[in-house]
């Protein structure tokens, strides 16, 4: 029935391979709503192609992926990406503000709602102690900003975005334990309501899955 499969994540008997290397074979899981569902494996085992399945970024070539019930393939490229928050292995930055950084999903957001998602990223007082705050322009920070930074801000925007699925891969891999330990728990209490995937090497972070699923050659074990 519908209201089951709503908000439900799957990969059905899933094949993937980007050329004639299999990533994926015959793989199969599903992650639940209110459920964080960790995944970790060597570098190469097809993790972060996991979650690209997921956005559609590629076809599988047997097999379906389905987001609460529907195949990805029938769901326009548009409702998807509303649908689905993606903090990436490497945030890209914009040559632009740094508030505008985080907006990028959630263009109309007001400065109140971008500081509470900055809060939340465990990153205001960083923005705040800029020269310009949160107008400060990205670009005049350079190559300044460091990875861990980087790294809140995509994690301030998928906060921001605020969308049902969120897919996470190695969303605190250059976070000190102190700014990991806060967004984690902001990570846990908002992840009630969502369906989240989690991928990390790191056992700190893999403590707040519910189930940890291990990727090896293609499946799951
Ligand atoms: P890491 O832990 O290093 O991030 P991963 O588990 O996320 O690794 P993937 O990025 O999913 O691994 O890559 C799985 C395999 O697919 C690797 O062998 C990689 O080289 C290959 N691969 C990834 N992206 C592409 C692409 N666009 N075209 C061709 N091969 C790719
Ligand atoms: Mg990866």
């Amino acid at each position: 029935r519908k209201e089951v499969a709503f908000g439900r994540a799957q990969c059905e008997h899933v094949t993937f391979a980007y050329e004639e290397e299999v990533i994926l074979k015959d793989y199969s899981i599903a992650l639940e709503k209110g459920r964080i569902t960790g995944i970790h494996g060597k570098s190469g085992s097809g993790k972060s192609t996991l979650l690209k399945l997921f956005m559609r970024f590629w076809d599988v070539q047997q097999g379906q992926v389905l987001i609460s019930g529907k195949n990805v393939k029938e769901i326009n490229t548009a409702n998807l990406r509303e649908m689905e928050s993606y903090v990436t292995q490497e945030t890209y930055l914009f040559h632009d503000s740094v508030e505008n950084n985080i907006k990028v999903a959630k263009p109309d957001a007001t400065r109140e709602e971008v500081i509470k998602a900055a809060k939340k990223a465990s990153l205001h007082s960083f923005i705040e102690s800029l020269p310009k705050g949160y107008d400060t322009p990205v670009g005049e920070l350079g190559d300044t900003l460091s990875g861990g930074e980087r790294q809140r801000i995509g994690i301030a925007r998928a906060f921001l975005h605020n969308a049902p699925f969120l897919m996470l891969d190695e969303p605190t891999s250059n976070l000190d334990s102190l700014n990991e330990g806060i967004i984690l728990k902001a990570l846990q209490e908002e992840c009630r309501e969502k369906t989240v995937v989690l991928v990390s090497h790191r056992q700190s972070t893999m403590n707040i899955a519910d189930k940890v699923y291990k990727m090896e050659n293609g499946r799951l074990s």
